[in-house]
């Protein structure tokens, strides 16, 4: 289905996010990117070809009602929504207050909720439909220090299985990809935060986080996005509802 059909990616601008945009730009598919960060989108599309650069922020209804009426002017009804937008504040418990909570629901499972109840309807009416979420090895299992978004990443997998089957009956199939410590600005932000409030050295920082992968080390964003060309495939129509661990046998 890759022939020009419509894909959507959020967050699409950096990371995971651009390397699954990038990806799809070169299987085929007129890539719409979204984000906040406009002048981070016109970068991004610059190198991917065909792609559209749409600003908009998930968790605003407003925003993505925009954002997709734009979109779909130039490319039609989406195909193939990636929700990858995400956010992740690293704290303790007990200093994790309500703004980080409600940031981590907004972003990481309403921003989906909001995306995918935006395309549903002009998805319906293609002969072949796939939602793919980047939600995390953290919605698998737990992990300290990032109470909110993990919890966050747990719901956005609740979502997908329950959408999967609300949607088993159509060609539509809904899954989740769960990356481990992937080596994007997220991860390299929290190396500075252990850094700041540890005073460790950064290779010590960053062994936090390639400790946890039986691998040793931090999954590439072109990992990830290969797990989500093969999801996108005609020939995963039997896949729904999965949440596909990328993540050196961290959670099995
Ligand atoms: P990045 O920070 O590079 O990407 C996050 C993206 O989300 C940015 O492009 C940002 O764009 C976008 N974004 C954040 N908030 C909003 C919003 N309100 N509206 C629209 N876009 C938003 O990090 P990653 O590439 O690592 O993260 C991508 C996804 O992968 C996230 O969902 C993350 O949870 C998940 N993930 C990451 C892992 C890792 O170790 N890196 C591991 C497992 C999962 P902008 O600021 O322009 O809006």
């Amino acid at each position: 289905m890759s022939d020009g059909a419509h894909a959507l990616v959020t967050g699409g601008g950096s990371g995971i996010g651009l390397a699954i945009a990038a990806a799809l730009a070169a299987t085929g598919y007129r890539v719409t990117v979204t984000g906040r960060d406009a002048r981070r989108l016109e970068r991004a599309c610059a190198e991917l070809p065909g792609a559209l650069p749409v600003t908009c922020d998930v968790t605003d209804v407003s925003s993505v009602a925009a954002a997709l009426t734009t979109a779909r002017e130039r490319s039609g009804p989406v195909a193939v929504l990636v929700n990858n937008a995400g956010v992740a504040r690293t704290a303790t418990f007990e200093k994790t207050d309500d703004t980080v909570w409600d940031e981590a629901w907004r972003t990481n499972v309403l921003g989906a909720v909001h995306l995918t109840r935006a395309v549903l309807p002009g998805m319906r009416t293609l002969p072949h439909g796939r939602i793919v979420n980047v939600a995390s090895t953290a919605a698998l299992k737990g992990y300290a220090y990032v109470s909110a978004y993990a919890a966050s990443k747990h719901a956005l997998l609740g979502l997908t299985r329950s959408l999967a089957l609300e949607l088993a009956a159509t060609a539509i199939t809904v899954n989740a990809v769960c990356p481990g410590y992937t080596d994007t600005a997220i991860v390299r932000d929290a190396v500075d935060t252990i850094v700041a409030r540890t005073g460790r050295d950064r290779s010590a920082a960053e062994a936090v986080f390639t400790a946890t992968n039986p691998q040793r080390r931090l999954i590439t964003p072109d990992e990830v996005a290969a797990a989500v060309l093969w999801l996108v495939a005609d020939a995963a129509r039997s896949i729904t509802g999965q949440a596909i661990a990328v993540a050196g046998g961290e959670v099995m």
